[in-house]
């Protein structure tokens, strides 16, 4: 059999609002048409084949609107014969003939004609025929507004479930949540036990992000009591090459805010910054207490140590690692780094050589935390410009010189608190205070910093969990008891945490679901392949488990998965193009 003529034609506007049944009648009367003097009065009766179940309907409905009913006159002019074939053997027309439909819509629920979307009487009448059945024990109270159905004690975490969880709401907030179930009930407590059951929903609690204000005040670092004490270390980076330097440490002091600023070919290791310390701290102003770096407790450890090996110390004093760093000390990084960026733009051939009066204009310029100059903060004196200062400068004996610096320094700690708790002030403005945890509680926490094994970042949890806490460190942070599939550190900040609530009215959550014994060993339900990956000799695949949320999924040999339709369904589902990349994570 070979085809000798094809015909297509786009819909007209009006013709792309017929219904599925009516759009495949449109193409058999076009097709008649079309090939009329060929089918018109031919001897032999011919086939149409159409790959729509409907037609078949069509071709024996008793009732046809105006439309098909004009056009039902016009076949008869042919002796035919209408056809139904599957569409899965009918792979090529399929293709051409699937191109008109929106794909984002799923193609067997083309399967008759009442879309699935109109069959939501029967969810209704059930927890209304579940509500009129309880009233029977419990009749409508007087107050009971016209019109609306008392729902009665045994009867409300159902109501409140179709309300929120069914298909026809699909996890609303508890405003929406409450608007859609006034419109049929009522009952006294209506509104505190939708808030507390959309509180305690979990599906809500893991999916949906926080829109509160981040939890957990500011804790500030402590203020330093005398100069270079504690000092923070930063690095600018991605500088154009000046004399080989494409990098800038700061050394900045909290006490004075005074800095020093060394250029440097590249990013130095621990080794490197500890004998950069030597060289720029240790040799001018003693032994710090201590150091914080924006790039992580190891990395300052570590320059902490090599730091007290390179000057024959033990190293005994604790490097304080403070994670929520202090607002005041980062924001006066990030003025440096613009005045940095600001000279090495407008000499980016030669900006090394103008380090020196950079940092000779910050530490003689007023700072705005202390009130004075950070030199000042720091010698007890301001360095004279002109010859006219240099009276005020001098002082008639070492005692007057430690006495000014005494009191220079005592102001200075002074202006810093109070600098301190304005700046603590602005900061939690914008932010409540967290909640109290206690050992044993159980929290969600937030996915945003947490590698998971998912296919789309945009559409994975917000939070996982529950967990437990394990220990509370301090007011902002916790440990968790984690499973070790999660491999990362367990202290986590309050902000990332938030409480599970739970409600009497909420059905109980499923605990995971244990495992079930095949072959004499505990084998768990897979609910999907995700990735693959070669190790060692064979294969790995990534295993999404049945009852388990993302961040138990685990990498497994081969040899454990015991379906091999899993394998082949996996593969299957990635030749057609819909399959993640190796390791799935984005
Ligand atoms: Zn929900």
């Amino acid at each position: 059999m070979h085809p000798c003529a094809f015909y297509s034609r786009q819909l007209s506007p009006a013709e792309r609002n017929y219904d599925v049944g009516n759009r495949e009648l449109l193409a058999v009367v076009l097709a008649l048409t079309e090939w009329r003097h060929w089918l018109e009065g031919a001897s032999q009766p011919f086939l149409v084949w159409t790959d729509h179940k409907n037609l078949s309907y069509l071709r024996s409905a008793r009732r046809l609107n105006p439309r098909q009913a004009r056009w039902s006159l016009f076949p008869g002019r042919f002796n035919f014969t209408l056809t139904y074939r599957p569409g899965s053997r009918n792979a090529k027309p399929d293709a051409l003939s699937r191109q008109f439909d929106n794909p984002a819509s799923d193609p067997t629920s083309q399967d008759t004609i009442l879309p699935h979307s109109c069959v939501i009487g029967a969810a209704v009448w059930e927890v209304e025929h579940a509500v009129q059945r309880a009233q029977v024990n419990c009749p409508s109270p007087p107050e009971c507004p016209p019109g609306l159905l008392f729902v009665p004690p045994s009867t409300r975490s159902s109501v409140l479930q179709w309300g929120h969880c069914s298909k026809v709401a699909c996890h609303p907030g508890i405003h929406r949540t409450l608007t859609l179930l006034r419109q049929r009930f009522w009952w006294p407590s209506m509104a505190s036990d939708t808030r507390e059951f959309v509180q305690a929903c979990t599906i809500c609690a893991r999916g949906k992000a926080s829109h509160r204000a981040p939890a957990g005040l500011l804790r500030p670092l402590p203020v330093p009591h005398r100069p270079w004490s504690h000092i923070s270390l930063d690095f600018v980076t991605g500088l154009p090459p000046s004399e080989g330097n494409t990098t800038i440490l700061t050394i900045a002091d909290r006490f004075s805010k005074s800095v020093h600023f060394v250029p440097l070919s590249k990013l130095p290791s621990a080794l490197e910054t500890a004998h950069l310390l030597v060289q720029h701290v240790f040799r001018l102003h003693g032994l710090p207490q201590d150091i914080v770096s924006d790039r992580g407790p190891q990395f300052t450890s570590r320059v902490w140590n090599a730091f007290c090996r390179a000057i024959g110390a033990t190293a005994s004093l604790s490097s304080g690692y403070h994670p929520q760093t202090n607002g005041q000390t980062e924001r006066a990084n990030q003025d440096l780094e613009a005045v940095l960026r600001c000279v090495t733009a407008s000499h980016p051939a030669s900006w090394s050589t103008f380090l020196p009066w950079v940092e000779y204009s910050h530490n003689t310029l007023v700072s705005s935390a202390t009130g004075v100059s950070p030199f000042m903060a720091s010698a007890g004196y301001q360095p004279p410009l002109f010859p006219s200062q240099e009276g005020a400068v001098a002082v008639p004996s070492v005692q007057d010189h430690l006495r000014r610096a005494r009191r220079v320094w005592r102001e200075v700690r002074a202006a810093l608190s109070r600098t301190a708790s304005r700046n603590r002030a602005l900061a939690d403005r914008h932010r409540v205070p967290a909640p109290d945890y206690v050992r044993g509680q159980k929290v969600w926490l937030s996915t945003r910093d947490i590698p998971l094994q998912c296919e789309s970042r945009k559409l994975s949890l917000r939070f996982i969990g529950p967990f437990v806490i394990d220990r509370v460190i301090n007011p902002s942070v916790v440990r968790l008891k984690l499973p070790p599939s999660l491999n990362v550190h367990p202290s986590f900040h309050v902000s990332l945490l938030k409480p599970v609530s739970s409600s009497s009215l909420s059905p109980p959550t499923e605990p995971p679901p244990p495992a079930r014994v095949v072959d004499g060993g505990p084998a768990f339900a897979v609910r999907r392949l995700l990735g693959v990956r070669r190790r060692g000799r064979g294969l790995q695949f990534l295993v999404d488990w049945v009852g388990y949320g993302p961040e138990e999924r685990s990498w497994v040999p081969r040899s454990f998965i015991l379906d091999p339709a899993l394998i082949s369904d996996f593969y299957a589902s990635r030749s057609a193009g819909s399959g993640c990349p190796p390791g799935g994570v984005p």
